[in-house]
């Protein structure tokens, strides 16, 4: 078996392998508020966890964002296209005899601490000619002795520049001379369709907020892509307002549908790009909505009304 070669036939850039992580200083901060509410299905001690493995494959696939008016991150299309050739490596491993599991474990502390990556001013992870545009999946693995064979761990080094353009940029005001503010971030709160109003009236793409990427020089040679016509199609607003969603979840995966979120961010998009062309379609999913979705839904019909 030659894990270099079944790790690239899947498609990833990179694989890094590392050994299995023991963060108690990284659970400690969770604890205490450092970190956003999405880390809470993260182990800080992975020995604990996956007390099977004897090494983490840190899988990077790199991806080009659209371009700035696309009005879609292309973080979750990449996640999704990452995630299925993870489940082929993960069939190629196991035709091996490789045991292996989908890891929850601090991705980016890592990285960081074994110099592969280093930490900017926007709390991204910067990866040699990758900048900050890459998915990041993890795998505990479980391989044969003579199979494991770490990563060089590398001297930690700095990227960033410090110039202050994604300070600028931030719709949030998330990043300061003080670092980098998680409550402020408008990322942290984009994962259900509950969002505070400072939020929504700040949001200018469905799925993420990449303001600050985009303003970041170390990215800017990775060129933007248009979107493709079967991209255009499945986000097109008026499609996301009427419910039809398959086209979409097709490109992102099924789970982002939980709990209304492609609607309500839809919804919030529609509402700050002024389109009083859906307030129909926005009133009918406001009728048959409830909970949180029909507050987003109604928010988005009150700002179209006083447009
Ligand atoms: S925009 Fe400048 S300060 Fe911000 S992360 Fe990039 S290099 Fe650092
Ligand atoms: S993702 Fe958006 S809100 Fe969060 S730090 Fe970057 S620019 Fe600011």
């Amino acid at each position: 078996m030659n894990l270099e070669e079944l790790v690239k036939n899947a498609g990833f850039r990179a694989g890094y392998l590392l050994p299995v992580p023991q963060y108690e200083e990284w659970t400690r901060r969770r604890a205490s508020g450092a970190f956003a509410p999405q880390t809470s299905w993260i182990e800080g001690d992975a020995v604990a966890a996956y007390p099977w493995a004897n090494g983490l494959l840190l899988l990077i696939w790199p991806y080009a964002p659209y371009a700035p008016d696309a009005g879609l991150s292309g973080y979750y299309p990449a996640s999704h296209q990452s995630y299925q050739a993870m489940r082929a490596l993960r069939e190629a491993l196991a035709a091996e005899g490789v045991r292996t599991e989908r890891a929850a474990v601090p991705v980016k502390t890592i990285l960081v601490d074994w110099g592969l990556g280093a930490r900017l001013d926007n709390d991204l992870i910067f990866l040699p000619g990758l900048g900050t545009r890459f998915v990041i999946q993890a795998l505990m693995v479980s391989l044969p002795d003579d199979k494991l064979k770490f990563t060089p761990q590398r001297a930690p080094f700095q990227a960033c520049v410090h110039c202050g353009r994604c300070q600028n940029a931030c719709p949030g005001g998330a990043i300061s001379s003080r670092g980098y503010d998680w409550q402020r971030c408008l990322r942290a709160y984009e994962e259900g369709p509950d969002m505070p109003p400072w939020v929504m009236e700040r949001m200018t793409t469905l799925l993420g907020c990449e303001v600050c990427q985009d303003a970041c020089p170390l990215n800017h040679f990775i060129r933007p892509r248009p979107m493709t016509d079967e991209e255009k199609a499945a986000f097109d607003l008026e499609r996301l307002l009427s419910g039809d969603l398959k086209p979409a979840l097709s490109l992102i995966g099924k789970n982002m549908k939980k709990g209304g979120k492609l609607i309500a961010q839809a919804a919030v998009l529609a509402a700050n790009q002024k389109r009083t062309d859906l307030l129909p379609l926005l009133e009918a999913q406001a009728q048959k909505a409830d909970g949180p979705l029909k507050e987003t839904l109604l928010w988005a019909i009150t700002k179209l009304l006083q447009a």
